[in-house]
């Protein structure tokens, strides 16, 4: 009797996005307990059964993408207020409004919405730092995608756990080994709004521990001007001298580091989040990837919240800093389509430490898939499939995005979610928000 296996998925262009960007056609995917068992070729097709066989012909089968930054319950919070710059932003709206209206429940229906916003956009794990994180394990698993969650640290806030930083995310961890698609990191969210001593115990604790550290680090000027003022040294000296660097980390947005931090990132092991839209709509800068390619530095792309994003879209974000960097360097010829793909599969798994289970699609590795369908007028016709993913498609086109081996969007639908249920209950949090802070003159345009 012959073994069945889970699922095949049969045909289509697989862009494996392994060391050698293999592209297989004519080939299956066998996929079993969660994992890839092996990429064949059709022909030997006959020798194997599957519980769901899911035709890819006239598609094209990636590694689903990878999102190294987030906050993922900020949801309800998008386009409530935009066109202000950030220290506007955080200090006058969005710090006063998470104290009033974050709640366990509020992060659990906001991260659901948004995990079923990047499930559609073909993205299977998110680098996520906000707060009530036991609320976002269980929102992710329901809506089937993998998070690494962290409490946002936010000194002197009320939703920070304060008493012992190191008892909490102990326990968060353990909290956290009933949910097997989510882990956790530590995350104090600032510089500018952590003392070191907390910096430097985060340091001590992800080292000990073997944690990945996730904080926002050199996003504006302004951030840079006062950390030399009151620290004399520049942002990332700064962390470095605090043993951060010896510690994986994974820094968001690096707009303003100078040639010599990004000479001592590259020879590190921590990564930056390179996150475009929001660096460009809040006006902060753009991350210097030239310098940071010529130093060596991993780095993947991260959509940032939706409140100043205002979407949860990687592509969109990918080809928005693909082209952005070639106009900056007066060069069509920087990062081409398929090196940018990297930044959102593979280079985003070794970015938080995930490159032996994610990234890419290989032998062993977790079945986490997204298939596109390019039988329609803005795919075709198709010559080369990086530049088509990069430059001409959508993230509406992900039709089926499998994640550890399950399907949670399959032919356009959530699997596990109610779409119009999410949306509906947006709109009751936007009556609640409006109503509660009395804020309706904000959002008139
Ligand atoms: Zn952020």
């Amino acid at each position: 009797m012959k073994k069945r296996y889970d699922h095949i998925i049969k045909g289509g262009t697989i862009l494996c996005m392994d060391a050698s960007f293999t592209v297989l056609e004519d080939h299956f995917i066998l996929i079993d307990d969660g994992k890839i068992v092996d990429i064949l070729p059709v022909d030997v097709i006959r020798d194997y059964r599957a519980d769901c066989v899911q035709d890819a012909r006239n598609c094209l089968v990636i590694p689903a993408l990878i999102n190294a930054h987030s906050h993922l319950p900020m949801t309800y919070f998008r386009g409530l207020a935009d066109d202000l710059p950030l220290d506007k932003w955080l200090g006058e709206y969005i710090w006063p409004l998470e104290a009033k209206m974050v709640t366990g429940d509020f992060v659990y229906d906001a991260a659901l919405h948004g995990a079923a916003e990047m499930l559609k956009n073909g993205i299977c794990l998110t680098n996520d730092m906000y707060f009530h994180c036991d609320k976002i394990a269980e929102a992710v698993t329901k809506a089937g995608m993998r998070a690494i969650v962290s409490y946002a640290i936010i000194e002197r806030d009320p939703n920070t756990p304060h008493k012992s930083y190191e008892a909490n995310m102990l326990a968060l961890d353990e909290y956290c080994r009933d949910y097997p698609l989510v882990d956790c990191s530590f995350a104090p969210h600032a510089i500018y709004t952590c003392s070191k001593d907390l910096l430097k115990s985060a340091a001590d604790f992800a080292l000990k521990h073997d944690w990945l550290l996730h904080t926002h680090l050199s996003e504006t000027r302004g951030e840079l001007e006062n950390c030399l003022k009151e620290h004399g040294k520049r942002p990332l000296d700064y962390l470095a001298d605090l043993g951060w660097l010896e510690a994986k980390c994974l820094f968001a947005h690096g707009v303003w580091l100078s040639n010599e931090e990004l000479k001592r990132l590259g020879k590190s092991r921590s990564a930056i989040a390179v996150c475009t839209d929001s660096n460009l709509k809040l006006a902060s800068g753009f991350a210097p990837l030239k310098a940071m390619r010529e130093q060596g530095v991993c780095y993947a792309l991260g959509s940032d919240g939706v409140a100043s994003n205002n979407n949860l879209d990687l592509l969109e974000e990918l080809s928005t800093t693909s082209k952005l960097h070639k106009a900056l360097n007066a060069d069509p010829e920087f990062l081409p389509a398929r090196e940018a793909f990297a930044h959102v599969s593979i280079e985003a798994a070794k970015a938080l430490g995930k490159a032996d289970s994610l990234g890419s699609l290989e032998k062993g590795k977790a079945a986490d898939i997204c298939i596109i369908d390019t039988t329609n007028l803005q795919s075709s016709p198709l010559y080369n499939p990086y530049s088509q993913l990069l430059y001409a498609m959508g993230s509406h086109q992900m039709r089926d995005v499998m994640v550890a081996g399950t399907y949670a969007v399959q032919d356009y639908r959530l699997t596990n979610l109610d779409e119009a249920e999410l949306v509906d209950t947006a709109n009751r949090y936007k009556s609640k928000i409006l109503r509660e802070l009395n804020i309706e003159k904000h959002t008139k345009p």
